[in-house]
């Protein structure tokens, strides 16, 4: 018999107090405002950027809508730099507007982009670099600034995975022209669907606005081409009851974390993910290389976990520029990601957040022994 009665999920939602979501639907209902900036939206774009400490938050219907508007506000064309262990709409998110992504090799140890690798990749063509703040762990901003500033590119970043998290004190969201969230369920942070674009830009935040609502200057006045990259109430409602929840999920996430740095202190050949303690980090992937010395590969290792029904995920498996339309476009890029291949072949993501607790850890502990 299994030792896990239910089905673990990496990515099982975190959900926050129903009353208080309750009470937000019957207030739309009430008013009869459901979408178009209606007082969730704006109470919630102000509560995120306070909470953020930046001076405009977008909330957008999803984050590869926001990526793709957040790009085309930008202006950007031609060639783009990014990693290639990434979720897939980071690289879609330019390809649909007919830039080319490039795919950069990551740094050994933080799985994000390489800024000394950036620069190889730089051609006449390359109008920005956006970075990926991987697994809760933040880019080396700095560096990638400096190689920006240097050849007068653009620098944003896909910051999906990094809501609740902070770099050199400050968090996530005030770096680069601008910085794109997702809100999707399997997030940190959720809002069924959903996402943001945070900038300290007024021009620009200005400008998305309108691109995020068909180009609508006023009532009656398009300026720009737009789209609908709108949230509706309903999101925000779910956004604001996760709020007044976030602390309570940033405890549970670091309790699981614990549980699981304990446990793979005694299994050698499986390395956990580090996290800077004296950052906010919202700890919600449980990032594991499985090693050489570890006795079954990584697919065996997940094929043993899934049979226990514990749905780990080979996150980012096997790299962007392995999958199509780029395997075909770009057939040499892997030449030059050795790091990328190397890591994509041996990560495991294990499950945590609200749905997981410790006990639930040491038996996942007990099958990796
Ligand atoms: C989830 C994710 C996205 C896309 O966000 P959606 O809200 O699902 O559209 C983009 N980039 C990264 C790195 C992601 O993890």
């Amino acid at each position: 018999m299994s030792s896990i009665d239910r089905t673990l999920h990496v990515g099982a939602p975190n959900i926050g107090d129903r009353e208080s979501f309750h009470h937000y639907v019957d207030e739309i209902f009430d008013r009869r405002w459901l979408t178009n900036r209606g007082e969730l939206v704006q109470e919630f774009e102000q509560k995120l950027a306070d909470y953020l400490g930046v001076k405009h938050c977008i909330t957008m219907c999803n984050g590869t809508v926001a990526l793709e508007i957040a790009i085309r506000a930008l202006d950007l064309k031609g060639e783009v730099i990014i990693p290639s262990l990434t979720f897939i709409a980071t690289a879609h998110a330019l390809q649909w507007q007919e830039i080319t992504p490039v795919f950069c090799d990551i740094d050994r140890e933080t799985y994000c982009m390489d800024p000394a690798e950036v620069e190889k990749h730089i051609t006449p063509k390359t109008t920005a670099i956006m970075g990926v703040h991987l697994y809760s762990r933040p880019c080396d901003v700095e560096a990638l600034q400096a190689v920006a500033d240097k050849h007068g590119l653009k620098l944003l970043f896909d910051a999906a995975h990094a809501f609740g998290c902070s770099h050199k004190g400050t968090m996530i969201g005030n770096f680069g022209e601008c910085e794109v969230f997702s809100f999707h369920a399997t997030k940190f942070f959720n809002t069924f669907e959903g996402g943001a674009i945070t900038t300290n830009n007024d021009a620009l935040a200005d400008k998305i606005r309108l691109m995020q609502n068909f180009g609508f200057e006023r009532m009656d006045k398009v300026v720009y081409i737009g789209t609908n990259g709108k949230m509706n109430e309903i999101c925000a409602a779910m956004g604001l009851t996760n709020l007044k929840d976030l602390c309570e999920f940033l405890q549970i996430n670091k309790r699981n974390y614990e549980a699981y740095k304990e446990g793979f202190q005694n299994i050698s050949g499986l390395k956990l993910i580090e996290f800077d303690e004296s950052e906010h980090c919202n700890r919600q992937y449980i990032v594991v290389e499985v090693l050489d010395e570890y006795p079954l590969s990584r697919d065996k290792l997940m094929e043993k976990l899934h049979a226990q029904n514990i749905r780990v995920r080979r996150y980012f498996w096997p790299g962007c520029h392995r999958m199509e339309p780029y395997k075909s476009l770009q057939p040499n890029a892997g030449m030059m990601l050795p790091v990328t291949e190397t890591i994509a072949d041996r990560i495991l993501v294990f499950p945590t957040g609200t749905a997981i607790d410790t006990n639930m850890v040491s038996k996942i502990m007990a099958e990796c022994k």
